[in-house]
């Protein structure tokens, strides 16, 4: 099997809507490693977008699966409930940042997390407006699609979008956007568009995943945080690419020192099977009524025995210290190459959400054209990275926290060759 012969096949079977950044097939994966059909092995830099920071088939993960597999695939938790369902609520309601009462509900994708945090808030508070900011992304969905802050290709021709949607300016540093710019527009979208007392929500990634891998100031969350409070507005941290061990912390809002009321996570949760959640402040949780939400397989058992061989790993193998380590080295690796490169903008990230952005030399023009031919050439040279941001023009680093050191090494080399030959 080629993979040219599959692509050809997918181009007639597969709607073109599903966009695909690479032709390599998979055929196994390991770690932070990957063998496509033809037999050629890659390392890995996507992770699945985010999901796999415990490695491909970590022999944890893999062991608490085949465990569950002997006894239920599926039960429904709404028909019939399982115990570790609960239990798994019980350690996130522990482990994500807010120092109150909690309590979580289980879906299955980040979409499907952030959809149902903004049916939460909007029972709560009896409100409707929810505020995102540009270059955000939540999703695919009517109500994530609405809350993502970036036209094409996630809004193209899918109109009309859900109403009372209302989008403020994200502050980047490097974009000349300030912490008090932003405030400033969302006093005039206050001002402008919707009462503050009509607004259920504010949801925000602590660091921009799609939109360009852009960290919030730590004074942006605060000041967001007393802007909430102040309005009885409920603040939506979007951990779904940030989360489990990503930035250096398990939860990026760590960082940040205040806490969301309602906390969206998916992606490293599974270490590779689908499951998200909500967690947030048990009696906002509890507004909706009995039924209200769920889905028939929201908490499936494969995923929440995943997930809690996913959480003993990140602890055991002090991943977020490890994220901390690679990241430093990545950054320091990427910031020497500044002199030879001057297409780089900026090396940044916290922890292990590590990105380089490239503009056009000497100028604040963004450089779609340069980060595509570094991902290319990195794939050529067996590295497969993702490029993200409004205009395409960063390229973000994603391997599993678990890469080991030599395959870590080796993916620098091939990083950094890709960029200077680029240059
Ligand atoms: N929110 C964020 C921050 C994301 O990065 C993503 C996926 N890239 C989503 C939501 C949507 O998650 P999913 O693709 O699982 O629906």
């Amino acid at each position: 099997m080629s993979n040219a012969a599959i692509s050809a096949r997918r181009t007639e079977a597969i709607a073109r809507g599903v966009g695909v950044t690479t032709q390599v097939y998979v055929e196994r994966a390991k770690n932070a490693e990957l063998w496509d059909v033809e037999g050629r092995r890659y390392i890995d830099f996507a992770a699945g977008i985010a999901v796999v920071n415990t490695g491909h088939l970590h022999p944890r993960v893999v062991a608490a699966v085949n465990e569950q597999l002997t006894r239920f695939t599926h039960t429904c938790h709404q028909v019939v409930p399982y115990e570790h369902y609960v239990r798994l609520a019980e350690r996130l309601n522990v482990l994500v940042p807010g120092d109150f009462a909690k309590k979580t509900v289980f879906v299955t994708t980040g979409a499907e997390a952030a959809e149902n945090a903004v049916k939460i808030a909007r029972a709560a508070t009896g409100r409707s407006a929810v505020i995102a900011f540009a270059g955000g992304f939540h999703g695919r969905t009517f109500m994530t699609m609405s809350l993502t802050g970036k036209v094409a290709p996630y809004k193209t021709a899918f109109g009309p979008m859900m109403g009372e949607v209302y989008h403020a300016p994200f502050p980047v540093r490097l974009h000349g956007i300030s912490v008090d710019m932003a405030f400033q527009a969302l006093d005039k979208i206050f001002k402008a568009d919707v009462d503050p007392s009509r607004v259920a929500a504010i949801i925000v990634e602590p660091v921009q995943g799609e939109g360009g891998f852009y960290e919030a100031p730590r004074e942006f969350m605060t000041r967001l945080r007393e802007i909430c409070d102040r309005h009885g507005i409920l603040l939506i941290a979007d951990e779904i690419q940030t989360g489990f061990a990503r930035t250096g912390k398990m939860f990026a809002m760590e960082h940040h020192g205040v806490a969301a009321d309602l906390t969206t996570m998916a992606k490293g949760l599974g270490g590779g099977f689908p499951i998200a959640a909500v967690v947030g402040r048990a009696e906002v949780m509890d507004a909706p009524g009995p039924g209200g939400l769920g889905g028939t397989f929201g908490g499936s058992p494969v995923g929440i025995a995943a997930a809690h061989a996913v959480l003993d790993v990140i602890a055991d193998e002090s991943l977020c210290e490890r994220a901390e380590r690679l990241g430093a080295r990545l950054k320091q690796r990427l910031s020497g190459l500044a002199d030879r490169v001057p297409q780089i903008a900026e090396v940044r990230g916290p922890g292990f959400m590590n990105a380089v952005e490239f503009n056009l030399p000497g100028s604040a023009t963004p450089n779609p054209d340069f980060a595509n031919a570094v991902r290319v050439k990195a794939l050529e040279r067996g590295v497969i990275l993702l490029t993200c941001g409004v205009y395409g023009n960063v390229i973000r680093f994603l391997s599993p926290i678990t890469i080991e050191d030599d395959v870590f090494a080796e993916a620098m080399d091939v990083i950094e060759s890709a960029i200077v030959e680029s240059a």
